[in-house]
C-alpha cells in the first residue's frame, strides 16, 4: 500500500515546529521515528494533510542525569539508547532492561522515546515503564509549556492528554528511593512481536527490609498502561514472601487489569500469563532491592 498525499515540512527548531503544529491543528502530524506512524499511512488508517518531520531539531535527542538523582530523556532519542546509554543504565534500570523487548533492532534504532510515549499503544513497553517510574511528561506548544504525570497522560486507547498543536519534548523520570530494584517481564510468542502479556515493576524497602512500596504496571492488559494499585497496596508493609507475592500477583491479574481476548490468546489466558509474569517479575525486583544493587541503593 501507498500513503495517502500528505504536505511534508522539516522544520530545523522546535519553534518552527510548533507553529506550524499550531497553524495546522489537527491536520498536522508529527513524525518522529515513522515505525508506527508510516505503516498507519500505508495502510490508510491516518492521512494528515501535512507530515511535520522532527528529526531535524537539535537539542531533542539528549540523555541527561538531573541534579536529584533522576534521568531526563529527550523525545528523539532513539529506542536502541535506552539499552546502551550508561546514564540511563545508572538511574533507570529500569527502562534499560525493558527496551531490548520492544520489537526488533532494526526498528529501535529509529523508533524514538517520545513516539512510543506519544502513540499510546496499551501493548508498548515505555508507557508501561513511565508510569511504574512515576515520570513526567515534558510538553510544549508554541506559547507555553506544561508538564504532566504520566498517570494523567494516558486517558484511553491510543489517545494522550496531548493536543494537536502539542508536542512531546522530554521525558523526566524521578530517581529511584534507596533499597528499590526493578523487573520487566513479558510474553510474546516470537521475541520482538508486541507482547501478550507483561508487566513492569519497581519495589522499594524499608531500612527493616518489609516492602514500603510496589509498583506493578502492566501492557497488554487494558486500553491504557494499567497500574495495579491495590495489588500494589498489599504489599506494603509487609515481608516480601513467596506468599505475599502470589497474592498480590493473582489480585492484580483477576480484579485490577482489564485484558480482552483475540485471536492471539483468550482473557483467561492473558490474566493467567499476567499473573505468572508479576510474580516474577516481583521476585526479581524484591531480590535486587535486598541485594542493594539498585540504582537508589
Ligand atoms: P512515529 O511512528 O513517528 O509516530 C507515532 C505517533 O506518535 C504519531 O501519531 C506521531 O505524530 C506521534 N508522535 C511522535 N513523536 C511525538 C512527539 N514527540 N510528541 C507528540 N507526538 C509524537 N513498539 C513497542 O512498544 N513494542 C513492540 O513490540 C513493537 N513492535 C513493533 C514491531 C514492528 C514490526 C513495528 C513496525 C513497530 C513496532 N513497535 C513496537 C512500534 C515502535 O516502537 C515505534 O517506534 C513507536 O511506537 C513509535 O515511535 P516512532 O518514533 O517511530 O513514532
Amino acid at each position: 500500500m501507498k500513503p495517502p498525499p500528505f504536505e511534508y515540512v522539516a522544520p530545523r527548531t522546535l519553534e518552527e515546529a510548533l507553529d506550524v503544529l499550531a497553524e495546522r491543528g489537527f491536520d498536522a502530524k508529527i513524525l518522529a521515528g515513522g515505525q508506527s506512524l508510516v505503516p498507519l499511512l500505508n495502510f490508510r488508517l491516518a492521512s494528515p494533510a501535512v507530515l511535520v518531520d522532527v528529526n531535524r531539531i537539535p537539542g531533542l535527542d539528549g540523555v541527561r542525569e538531573t541534579e536529584d538523582g533522576g534521568l531526563a530523556i529527550g523525545a528523539l532519542v532513539r529506542q536502541r539508547r535506552l539499552e546502551r546509554d550508561l546514564a540511563v543504565a545508572r538511574r533507570s534500570p529500569l527502562a534499560a532492561e525493558t527496551a531490548p523487548f520492544i520489537a526488533h533492532p532494526q526498528i529501535r534504532n529509529r523508533g524514538t522515546v517520545g513516539g512510543s510515549l506519544a502513540h499510546a499503544d496499551p501493548a508498548a513497553e515505555l508507557p508501561a515503564v513511565a508510569l511504574a517510574a512515576g515520570a513526567t511528561m515534558l510538553v510544549r506548544k508554541r506559547d507555553g509549556e506544561r508538564r504532566v504525570g504520566a498517570k494523567d497522560f494516558y486517558l484511553s486507547l491510543m489517545t494522550t492528554d496531548l493536543a494537536p498543536e502539542e508536542m512531546l519534548v522530554e521525558v523526566e523520570l524521578p530517581p529511584m528511593p534507596p533499597r528499590t530494584g526493578w523487573a520487566f517481564r513479558e510474553f510474546a510468542r516470537r521475541h520482538g512481536d508486541y507482547a501478550l502479556a507483561g508487566v513492569a515493576v519497581l519495589v522499594s524497602l524499608d531500612e527493616g527490609g518489609a516492602c514500603r512500596e510496589a509498583r506493578l504496571v502492566f501492557l497488554s492488559a487494558g486500553d491504557v498502561p494499567m497500574e495495579a494499585s491495590e495489588a500494589g497496596a498489599l504489599l506494603a508493609g509487609q515481608e516480601i514472601t513467596e506468599s505475599s507475592i502470589a497474592a498480590a500477583a493473582a489480585h492484580a491479574a483477576e480484579k485490577e487489569i482489564e485484558p480482552t481476548g483475540d485471536i492471539h490468546a483468550s482473557e483467561d489466558y492473558k490474566r493467567h500469563l499476567a499473573a505468572v509474569l508479576a510474580r516474577r517479575a516481583l521476585r526479581a525486583a524484591a531480590e535486587r532491592a535486598r541485594a542493594g544493587d539498585g540504582a537508589g541503593a
